[in-house]
């Protein structure tokens, strides 16, 4: 990867982004090595090489940086949107961690661990389906699924682009830590007055709305959804709205 382009390196280094840093070597406030570099092809070696912005040193992180964030509903899994509509990346430190993207996706109204990383290698890997990630995802339902409809989901439902994996699917009532999660007013109804259930799966694929379309095939529509691990993250420790970086047992367990 080494030497890169100058205006990537100030781009991780968090100096702008690559077309604000491009600006900024235009304007001959970028020296390597003591010389005004203006050249856009340029290269530099972070190992051998001094970047200096208006005289400052610049650095860039030679650890990649993993968090997790407690995702609200009403954000859209994206760095930016061009709609202008609230997204994850408001949520999480990209001045500080240029690069930083997220490892799948969780949808508008999903609530729960969302992995971010400027790790590109880790994220693709994380993601490929051989990896069958398993993720754990509790669902508030419409109805009560019989021991018919989670048999189903254990031996895998057919979805319409393809049958589904066997997934870990139960009931979860009450006592369950997970069960307040989505069922704020408690057991066996909704503020509607619908009676409906709280169900735990385990899947370990990452198809679009993979959870909604397999309760749905199994007759049950999803009222709230929420993730609580990601292989082997679990959410702890973070706020609704907040994120925290990973320690290092958990990005050993990652990479
Ligand atoms: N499955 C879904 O249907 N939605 C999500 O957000 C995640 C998994």
């Amino acid at each position: 990867r080494y030497p890169m382009r100058l205006q990537r390196y100030l781009a991780r280094a968090g100096v702008a982004s690559r077309r604000g840093s491009e600006r900024l070597m235009s304007e001959g406030r970028v020296r390597v090595n003591g010389e005004v570099v203006s050249e856009l092809g340029s290269k530099v070696d972070p190992a051998r090489d001094l970047v200096t912005v208006d005289g400052r040193a610049c650095t860039i992180e030679e650890r990649p940086c993993y968090l997790m964030l407690y995702k609200p509903a009403g954000y859209l899994t994206t760095m930016s949107d061009p709609q202008g509509r609230p997204c994850v990346a408001e949520l999480v430190p990209t001045r500080a961690h240029p690069g930083l993207f997220p490892v799948g996706r969780l949808d508008l109204d999903t609530t729960g661990l969302l992995l971010f990383t400027t790790n590109g290698d880790v994220g693709q890997e994380l993601l490929h389906p051989s990896r069958h990630v398993s993720k754990h995802y509790v669902a508030l339902v419409s109805g009560t699924p019989d021991e018919r409809g989670l048999e189903r989901l254990r031996a895998g439902v057919t979805l319409e682009d393809g049958p589904a994996a066997p997934a870990e699917a139960e009931l979860l009532d009450a006592s369950d830590p997970l069960f307040s999660l989505v069922a704020p007013r408690g057991p066996g109804r909704t503020g509607a007055g619908e009676p409906n259930a709280v169900v735990g799966l385990t899947i370990h694929e990452g198809r679009k709305h993979q959870v909604k379309k397999m309760l749905m095939a199994v007759g049950h529509r999803v009222l709230r959804l929420h993730r609580d691990s990601f292989g082997p993250l679990a959410l702890s420790d973070v706020a609704e709205g907040n994120y925290r970086t990973l320690n290092d047992n958990e990005v050993r367990a990652l990479e």
